[in-house]
């Protein structure tokens, strides 16, 4: 215990230490501590029994159950690593990821088994498979995941056994886990042990360093119970937010599907501290019609990221729950966070993504790579720190152009102000480029979102014939509110050059379509535009 090595193994003796709190929390099912860790125990001598072994790979495929964490645990604390599917892939995409991994082993619920079966022929590496909560008789390799560590509320029973022994290195493989695809085909990142515990020491410390520039006591650890609502799946949730939470023995609530009367409702019941993940998940909170008919005042702290936000979101959450809103920038190739703020230092700067955490060191590049930009200019964002990952696992190419001498190359154009705050202007794939001008999304959008009937927006490029693209929008308004497409564009005029300003707008009833990580599809929303029929 000295010298506690950071990885997953020692971050589970933590686990075990904080006894008789509540971990988790799924409907009326309520898992200790304690009782978690003798889950992952008795999983981990399973997977042994089994024969998975150092560097193998367990998928995960399944919603936020409390089984996700301990298979989680169970695969890396015995030197495996875990490969987190995403639970809205269909079965060819699941199958996909289990084969592109070499997955052997994969602990699955019964829905994503019942996507999986169909396409087991394409996946040669896979030998065995533990189901959770399938109503029936499983066949081929499955067999039930209860009937080796029994259902989350018998835990507490299980012996309180070692986690079998293995020598884990700091920078021996944890993970994969697959970028969210918004630009390609997902690709896996293959992180370590030091990648995944850099997050408990990145967000902790961060927060003190805010206070103290800020001249504020750091606050007080205490405990919290957050609503994790999500997926685990993404390194957000499981990175960012599961390694901090079992460091600090901290409750995190997990939820059915996303629901957000459902979320008020356990927000009052369970008096919770913390939730958000993505913008998206703060705005319906906020939008509710039902909001005020709950008690919301535990809400100490909505913090989000993974995809751009309104600047008017940080207001919003300060007025409607008088809770600190956080934002943070980070890709799965940095297992979560890279930068975040929170509290006046975000007020103060709603459009940015917060400075680095102090283990990391951003630069502004030029598109080519070759030179530093100055500060305040855009250009490519370069990170380096203990939190990025290895490279793609598989995809020797990809890897050499991405990570480049310790650094990764973001894909995302950013700038520094001369406080080292980042500002992401846009993912460099999605710029659009006027005749010789470049058109960042955020700032048109940003325009957008200000305008009061404007509740969600995305710039995206259409063909033109000698400029190459032009700018184009679509936009959501709010419930009963009025805008027409002149009237946006005219606003936007007022406060853009004009070659930023739209050419096109068009009106969706539904909000935006979004990934599981909070992203609009923008390669969706392009083709709209090929056949526009309800503009103005
Ligand atoms: P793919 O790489 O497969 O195309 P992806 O990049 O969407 O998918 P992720 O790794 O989940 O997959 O997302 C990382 C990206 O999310 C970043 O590169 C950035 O564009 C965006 N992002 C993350 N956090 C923020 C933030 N706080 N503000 C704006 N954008 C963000
Ligand atoms: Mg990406």
């Amino acid at each position: 215990w000295k010298n506690a090595p950071p990885n997953l193994r020692a971050l589970m003796m933590v686990a075990r230490i904080h006894g008789e709190r509540e971990a988790f929390i799924y409907e009326d099912e309520r898992v200790t501590f304690a009782a978690f860790h003798r889950a992952v125990a008795k999983l981990a001598q399973e997977l042994r029994d089994r024969g998975v072994r150092k560097g193998d790979r367990v998928a995960l495929a399944m919603r936020n159950l409390p089984e996700w964490p301990v298979a989680f645990f169970a695969c890396v604390t015995i030197g495996a690593i875990c490969v987190p599917l995403n639970a809205w892939w269909t079965g060819h995409e699941l199958a996909y990821g289990l084969a592109d991994s070499g997955t052997t082993l994969l602990i699955c619920d019964d829905e994503r088994w019942e996507r999986i079966v169909p396409h087991l022929s394409d996946i040669p590496s896979l030998r065995h498979v533990f189901v959770s909560r399938a109503p029936g008789e499983l066949t081929g390799p499955a067999e039930h995941l209860e009937s080796v560590i029994g259902a989350p509320p018998t835990w507490a029973g299980l012996p309180d056994a070692e986690i079998p022994a293995e020598d884990i290195a700091p920078d021996d493989d944890a993970t994969i886990f697959y970028t969210s695809g918004t630009t390609g085909n997902p690709k896996g990142a293959l992180g370590t042990h030091r990648n995944l515990v850099t997050n408990i020491f990145s967000s902790g410390y961060n927060a003190c360093v805010a206070a103290l520039r800020r001249g504020e006591q750091p606050p007080e650890p205490a405990h919290k119970t957050s609503l994790t609502v999500i997926p685990l799946f993404h390194v957000t949730a499981c990175s960012a937010g599961l390694m901090g939470m079992v460091a600090a023995g901290n409750t995190a609530i997990f939820m059915r599907r996303w629901d957000p009367v459902k979320a008020f409702e356990i927000i009052e019941r369970e008096k919770v501290n913390a939730t958000g993940g993505v913008p998206t998940i703060a705005w319906q909170l906020i939008e509710h019609p039902d909001r005020d008919k709950y008690d919301l005042s535990s809400l100490e702290a909505i913090a989000y990221g993974g995809a751009p936000s309104a600047p008017e979101l940080v207001r919003k959450i300060r007025e409607v729950f008088g809770a600190l809103p956080g934002n943070g920038w980070g890709m799965t190739e940095t297992m979560a966070t890279v930068t975040g703020h929170s509290s006046e230092d975000y007020l103060n700067r709603p459009t940015s993504c917060g400075p680095p955490v102090a283990v990391a060191d951003l630069k502004i590049m030029s598109e080519d790579g070759s030179r530093e930009m100055p500060v305040g200019e855009v250009g490519e964002l370069w990170a380096r720190g203990p939190m990025v990952v290895k490279g793609y696992w598989n995809k020797p190419e990809a890897t050499a152009e991405t990570f480049v001498d310790g650094w990764v190359r973001t894909g995302d154009l950013a700038r520094l102000d001369e406080e080292g705050f980042c500002y992401i202007v846009d993912r460099a794939k999605d710029m659009i480029l006027r005749g010789g001008e470049n058109i960042y999304s955020s700032e048109v959008e940003n325009v957008l979102y200000d305008h009061p009937a404007v509740t969600d927006a995305a710039l995206v490029g259409i063909p033109h014939h000698t400029l190459g693209e032009e700018p184009a929008a679509v936009v959501h308004l709010a419930p009963g509110a009025h805008a027409t497409e002149a009237e946006l564009q005219a606003w936007v005029a007022e406060r853009l050059a004009k070659f930023k300003v739209p050419v096109r707008i068009l009106f969706t009833e539904e909000t935006l379509p979004r990934n599981a990580n909070g992203k609009i599809l923008k390669k969706d929303l392009k083709s709209l535009f090929d056949n526009p029929v309800e503009a103005g």
